[in-house]
Order: structure tokens, then C-alpha cells, then sequence
């Protein structure tokens, strides 16, 4: 028997040595499984390989009970008006999508003030700064231009990337005249353009509100919250019908119908070499082999472990650790057996409030996103799915198993002492919870202190200073939230787009 199961096992592994893929795919983030299903749809053989149980990363879902859960997903932006829509179709899951745009974009309670910011109605957003902030008009409005404009020039640009490269070449030439913001973008901060519009603190924060989709400060390029803000605040925040895990599972179905193989719990161990080239991947059990490998890994994997062998790690590394990684978040996920409006009557059609200026010296600004509201097939009726997030710190959660456990109910008391004023009583009704922090965060995916959005998107490390999506051993790519042009679920889908392109063009050489 044991002969037998002996030969059969080097069978199988000199058949698969013989298989050659077109690209394999180093863990089933959006970034990887975008760049797979565009490839796919080219008539490539994608080969997917995912140490997780289920495919996605982030962008999945866990049951407790009856309530479902979003790991991640609150809202994605500018599906119609930006570019994001015409990557949703090269991947063939465009019209496989339902996206549901909410009432609101966000309800923002601040200590002396409250905004509801009516879904892609930039004018409504307009009026409702300047009522409350009379004096700034000025600023109000040179801020949304700029936001604009600059939101513009970038599906400029991505419109002329995407034609042929004649075109693509004149517009470069003509650079300056279409695209002058986003040349100097990613070298000036964030804080000088704010400061640029007003100096007034409290206008600053409000035209900031979605910092959290960004960074843990405005230290950061002027480019990026203007990128993702023109979709938010000038399309619409949007949700997905039956959640993040949706666009995972479209993306899967159209590599698995185009040929390709996705294949869960099988981590990649190590990244094959010959003469200076990527050939192919070891699990612990066989290796594969291939023409391309995308890592939808974090480069630290790739570097301090996948590729601890190859020489050039240790100078990738060296630069990798130099820079700053960037924001981490905690996630509260609670199943609620009561309705929303049983726990407060003025959220019963709330999808996302950020309770700001807390009076806490870590817990400053909360979200609240009640999924049950954007998503009924999340907890039955009657009963509510609650999500609390917060930008965090991972420092915070690097303790022994049992401080960890013990700091996560402490932290969990307090937190819902805090928002006592907003939900009196929510304890009372708990009927599952899950406290995931960075630290699950790195658990799952493999990202350094649990990053959410990768790299920092600091001057330096934005824009065209990203860290670049083509390693220097020669076939080795990377398409996730690390890479151009930044995190997110449309940041992670535009990176896998553009590492496609760079693939397929190579394939035509
Ligand atoms: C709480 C929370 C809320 C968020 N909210 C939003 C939001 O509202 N809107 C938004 O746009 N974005 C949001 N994000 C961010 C967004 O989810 C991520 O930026 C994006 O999904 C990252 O995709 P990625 O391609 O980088 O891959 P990741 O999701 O990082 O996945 C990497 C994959 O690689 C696998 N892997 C790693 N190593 C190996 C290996 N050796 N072998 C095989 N597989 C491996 C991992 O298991 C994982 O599946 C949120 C994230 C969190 C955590």
C-alpha cells in the first residue's frame, strides 16, 4: 500500500513538473486574482495558489451564527465615473456585480456638529461646509476643484495608459499641459494643500473625513485621498449586494471558467530560480512551473522568505525596511439580536458614522458601519450586524497569548462605554463578537503589522515613487495594496490591472 502511494505521489509530481503555467499567482489577494482573471480572459493558464482556507484576503466574509460578516469592505468608490469601472469590465465581473449605493456617503457626529453627506451629491456636501463654516467659502470650494481636477487628470491618464502606445506617447509629451496636478502630487504633502485651502483645524478635519481610507495622518502625499476622493464625493461610496467576498468569488469564477485552477491551503514556500530568472513555485509538497509569477504577497514575504535563497534579497530588503509601512486597523464584528432601531431609533437607515473627538487618548474617532442596513442578507430580521473600526497601532496588540486575550475584552469595555451616548446598552444585546486587530489582520493575510493599504502612502513612497511593481529578478511581479498605485479594494484591483498589461505586453515580445 505504502509502495503504491509512493509511486502514485511521484507520478503526480512528474506530470505537474511537465505543466507549464502562464503566470502563477502567489496568494488570492484582489491585486493577484484581478491580474489573474484579466490574464485568464487573454487566454493565459493562471494557476492561483492561497494558504488561507478560502480565497480573497481581505476581501471575504466569515459566518457566526446567523450573522455574516465583512472582513473588510465598507465602501468602495467612483464605480460609474472613474476608471475603476472599465477594470471591473476587463475582468468580465462588471455586470456580475450588484452595487449598492446608500443614502449617505457617511454621517459625521462631531462634538459641536453633525453632517449627513447625501451619496454622490458633491453640491449637497458643498452647501452643508458652508453653512456650517462661512467664512472658508473660499477654501471650501478651491479644495473640491482641486479634488476634481485632479480626479480628472488621473482618468486622463489612465484612459491614455490604456490605449496604444503611440497615443500614450503624445500625451506624455503634452504631459504638463493635461496632467499638471498629477505630475507634482506625489511630492507635496497633504497638509500643505489643506493648510493651502484653510487654516481653520476643525474645516480641515471635516474636508478630511475619510482619512481612515488613507493613512493615520495627513503626512502624506496630496495625491492620494484626492484620487480615491474624487469617486467617493463626486460618484458615491459604494457597497457590494452580499459583500466584498462577491467581487473574490466573481473574480475566481471567471479564471476557473477561462481554464485557470484557484487552489486553496497551499502556501507558496519558496520562489524557483535558474540563471537569474523566477521559473516557478514549491509548496511542501511539489513545485510548479511557469513563464510569470504575480505575488499577491506582501514584498516582505517575498523577500525574507520566499526568496531567502536568491541573492538579491538581501538589497530589496535593505531598501523594503527603510520605508514606512502604512496604516493598520482594528475591527470589532458584532452580531446584534436587535433591530437597529430598537438600539437607536436616529440609526435606523445609517449605514456609516464616524463618531469623531472622543474623549479617550487612544480612541479618539470611532466608525460605525452597520452592514445589516447596506446588506439584509447579513443578520436575519430583527437582529443587526455591527462593525466598529479604528485606525490602530500594532505595537498595541504585540503582547503574550494571554495579556492579548485579556487586553481584548478590557479594550472591548471600554470602547462600548465610549459610544454609550450613541448605543446605550449595546452590550445587552451582543450576541456574537469578534475583536479582529493588526495582529489577526497579519494572521490571515501575511501583511507586516496587519497594513491595510501596504506601504505608506508618504512623500517619497506615493505616486511615481511607489514601490515598483517588477521586482529585479527578472519574471517576478507584484500586484497588491504594496504596489502602484495604492491599497484599497480599487487601489488592489487597479494593481492588478496594471501588472496584466505589463504581462500580456511581454507575452506579445
Ligand atoms: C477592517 C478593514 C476595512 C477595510 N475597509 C476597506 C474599504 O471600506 N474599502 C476599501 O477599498 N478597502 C478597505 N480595506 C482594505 C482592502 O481590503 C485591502 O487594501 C485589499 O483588499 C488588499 O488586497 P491585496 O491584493 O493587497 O491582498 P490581501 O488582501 O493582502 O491578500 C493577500 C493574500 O495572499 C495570501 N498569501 C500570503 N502569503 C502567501 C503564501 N506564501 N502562499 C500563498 N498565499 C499567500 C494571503 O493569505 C492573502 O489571502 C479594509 C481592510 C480592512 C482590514
Amino acid at each position: 500500500m505504502i509502495a503504491l502511494d509512493y509511486f502514485l505521489s511521484n507520478i503526480f509530481l512528474f506530470t505537474n513538473k511537465m505543466k507549464k503555467y502562464d503566470a502563477i499567482i502567489i496568494g488570492s489577494g484582489l491585486g493577484g486574482l484581478t491580474a489573474g482573471a484579466i490574464l485568464a480572459r487573454e487566454g493565459k493558464k493562471v494557476l492561483v495558489l492561497e494558504k488561507h482556507y478560502q480565497a480573497g484576503g481581505f476581501a471575504t466574509s466569515f459566518q457566526r451564527k446567523e450573522f455574516k460578516f465583512d472582513i473588510a469592505l465598507h465602501q468602495t468608490g467612483g464605480i460609474e465615473k472613474t476608471f475603476h469601472k472599465d477594470i471591473l469590465q476587463k475582468c468580465g465581473i462588471y455586470d456580475e456585480l450588484e452595487f449598492v449605493k446608500h443614502k449617505y456617503l457617511y454621517e459625521a457626529i462631531n462634538p459641536d456638529y453633525e453632517l449627513r453627506v447625501k451619496n454622490g451629491d458633491i453640491e449637497d456636501l458643498k452647501k452643508k461646509l458652508i453653512v456650517q463654516f462661512p467664512k472658508e467659502k473660499k477654501g471650501i470650494l478651491l479644495w473640491f476643484f482641486l479634488l476634481w481636477k485632479m480626479g480628472r487628470e488621473f482618468y486622463w491618464w489612465d484612459k491614455a495608459a490604456a490605449s496604444s502606445k503611440i497615443f500614450f506617447a503624445i500625451f506624455l509629451c503634452f504631459a504638463p499641459f493635461f496632467i499638471p496636478l498629477l505630475m507634482v502630487s506625489h511630492k507635496i504633502s497633504l497638509q500643505k494643500i489643506l493648510n493651502l485651502c484653510t487654516k481653520s483645524k476643525k474645516l480641515q478635519e471635516a474636508l478630511m473625513q475619510l482619512k481612515g481610507y488613507y493613512a493615520d495622518s495627513l503626512d502624506i502625499a496630496y495625491q492620494i485621498p484626492f484620487i480615491g476622493g474624487y469617486g467617493y464625493y463626486f460618484d458615491g461610496g459604494y457597497y457590494i449586494k452580499n459583500g466584498g467576498q462577491n467581487v473574490t468569488l466573481a473574480l475566481k469564477e471567471v479564471i476557473e471558467k477561462n481554464d485557470g485552477e484557484v487552489l486553496n491551503n497551499l502556501e507558496v514556500e519558496k520562489i524557483l530560480t535558474e540563471d537569474g530568472k523566477a521559473i516557478g513555485v514549491k509548496t511542501k509538497k511539489q513545485s510548479y512551473y511557469c513563464e510569470k509569477i504575480i505575488a499577491s504577497a506582501s514584498p516582505f514575504i517575498v523577500y525574507e522568505k520566499l526568496l531567502a535563497d536568491w541573492a538579491g534579497s538581501r538589497q530589496e530588503l535593505e531598501k523594503i525596511n527603510k520605508m514606512e509601512v502604512g496604516p493598520s486597523l482594528s475591527q470589532i464584528y458584532i452580531g446584534l439580536d436587535a433591530s437597529v432601531e430598537k438600539i437607536n431609533k436616529r440609526f435606523e437607515d445609517s449605514y456609516l458614522v464616524f463618531v469623531n473627538g472622543l474623549k479617550d487618548d487612544f480612541y479618539k474617532d470611532i466608525i460605525l458601519a452597520f452592514h445589516s442596513n447596506v446588506d439584509t442578507s447579513a443578520a436575519p430580521e430583527g437582529k443587526t450586524v455591527l462593525c466598529i473600526t479604528f485606525l490602530d497601532n500594532y505595537k498595541r496588540w504585540d503582547l503574550p497569548k494571554e495579556e492579548y486575550k485579556r487586553k481584548k475584552d478590557e479594550e472591548l469595555k471600554k470602547i462600548f462605554r465610549l459610544l454609550q451616548d450613541y448605543l446605550p446598552d449595546l452590550e445587552k444585546y451582543v450576541e456574537v463578537v469578534e475583536f479582529g486587530t493588526p495582529k489577526t489582520m497579519e494572521r490571515y493575510t501575511g501583511n507586516k503589522f496587519g497594513a491595510v493599504y501596504g506601504f505608506s502612502q508618504k512623500v517619497g513612497q506615493a505616486g511615481f515613487d511607489r514601490f515598483k511593481n517588477q521586482s529585479p529578478l527578472e519574471n517576478l511581479y507584484f500586484a497588491s495594496a504594496w504596489t502602484r498605485p495604492c491599497g484599497g479594494f480599487e487601489g488592489a484591483m487597479r494593481a492588478g490591472y496594471e501588472v496584466a498589461k505589463l504581462i500580456s505586453e511581454s507575452f506579445k515580445k
